[in-house]
């Protein structure tokens, strides 16, 4: 059976980028790339960032790993303790596999400088993290926008660079600045983007741990929702991982755990530093907008009719075309809240602002969610392609 190891890590600059590279055996060469003006908050003492990347790939490959570089004590138990556990019961394609872990240590050297930070998209998780430090004057040194996957595989560099400037325009009301994080993980891991996304967004922020020292984790699902469990989406398990995660020198902590989306979205529209620009959709056609149609667009735009925003859908959609698929939208809400509680949440919402006016809606849905079913996957797949907001 053969091995990772993972021997260090080094810098190259490539020009106005520095690049932190693994000095790695048995797998790819994994990298971080940020502006060079950033180049002082790289962590070139430890490979804590590399270490919990090249753990989920020797699992995805069933092969061992071995870390010779030094790497956090604490991460280090944490990950031959639970983390490696909980991988497997999350994802049971992984495979169970042999941890060497040489040169932990407890004690490192003295950062530049201890600042904290959290990750900005524009997004509803990320504006409620950025504007609840704000509300309680604790205010984030940094804003973290970094490329690990979620920006799909045509056109990657460009709807990177559009998605990132989206977000960097509508941080501007925060006066901080966006440290974009561009990496390779999302061309060397096998499983899907959900299914590791949490570590990939980790590690960008353990790249930087020579200035950041601690890091708010925007949460995606509600307490009563998270566990660990078989499931496609990593997230499910933030608020056991990410402390898990945390080294000697890094704190990442769980934010907006207990409060729903429609929660979120009053909060953030109630505050002044919001810039009422919104970035939420997962379709990465360019230029880069919010489509207004995919599941993420078509939740959001919901939830803030269901508050009482709906003027506020102007800011950051189509509002034409809001109104001219508003029931069919609805529709796909619905029958997608039947097993999914992120859509529910958004239902129970809309049911107790228009109680009987959504009758029709729901009796559609229920005879919508019996065919969709039966559909054979071919016509799926094309319905799916023309309509993604029945789906
Ligand atoms: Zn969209």
């Amino acid at each position: 059976m053969g091995r990772i190891v993972l021997k260090g890590c080094r810098q190259e600059i490539h020009g106005e980028k520095v690049r932190l590279l693994a000095d790695v055996s048995g797998a790819e060469v994994l990298w971080f790339d940020v502006d060079t003006c950033y180049q002082d908050m790289l962590d070139t003492v430890s490979v804590d960032a590399f270490f919990i990347l090249y753990l989920w790939l020797a699992m995805e490959n069933g092969v061992d790993l071995c870390v010779e570089a030094p790497v956090s004590q604490k991460l280090s138990n944490a990950v031959t303790g639970d983390i490696q556990s909980m991988f497997l019961v999350l994802c049971p394609r992984l495979h169970n596999i042999d941890v060497w872990v040489i040169a932990p240590q407890v004690v490192w050297p003295r950062a530049d400088r201890c600042e904290s930070a959290t990750g900005f998209s524009a997004g509803v998780d990320s504006w409620y993290t950025a504007l609840k430090a704000e509300e309680q004057a604790k205010p984030y040194n940094y804003y973290l926008y970094s490329n690990t996957g979620q920006h799909g595989l045509n056109n990657l560099d460009e709807v990177f660079r559009q998605s990132a400037r989206l977000a960097e325009n509508a941080l501007t009301t925060m006066d901080r600045p966006l440290i974009v994080v561009n990496t390779n993980v999302d061309l060397v891991f096998n499983e899907h983007f959900q299914q590791r996304h949490v570590i990939s967004n980790i590690s960008c922020v353990l790249a930087l741990q020579n200035c950041i020292s601690s890091y708010a984790y925007s949460a995606t699902y509600s307490e009563k929702d998270s566990g660990i469990f078989p499931h496609y989406d990593m997230a499910i398990m933030d608020a056991i991982l990410l402390p898990l995660l945390s080294t000697e020198r890094l704190e990442f902590v769980s934010i907006g755990v207990g409060a729903s989306r429609t929660d979120k979205l009053r909060f953030i529209f109630g505050q002044q530093k919001f810039s009422n620009k919104l970035f939420v959709c997962v379709k990465k056609n360019l230029p880069i907008r919010n489509c207004g149609l995919c599941f993420k667009c078509s939740r959001t735009q919901l939830a803030l009719e269901s508050i009482g925003l709906k003027e506020s859908i102007r800011e950051s959609f189509d509002f034409a075309l809001y109104q001219k698929k508003r029931f069919a939208l609805m529709v796909g809400l619905f029958a997608n809240a039947r097993d999914n509680s992120l859509d529910l949440e958004v239902v129970d919402e809309l049911n107790e602002r228009y109680g009987l006016k959504m009758l029709l809606i729901r009796l559609v849905a229920s005879i919508w969610f019996v065919i969709r079913k039966y559909l054979p996957a071919g016509v799926k797949w094309r319905m799916e392609a023309k309509a993604p907001h029945l789906f």
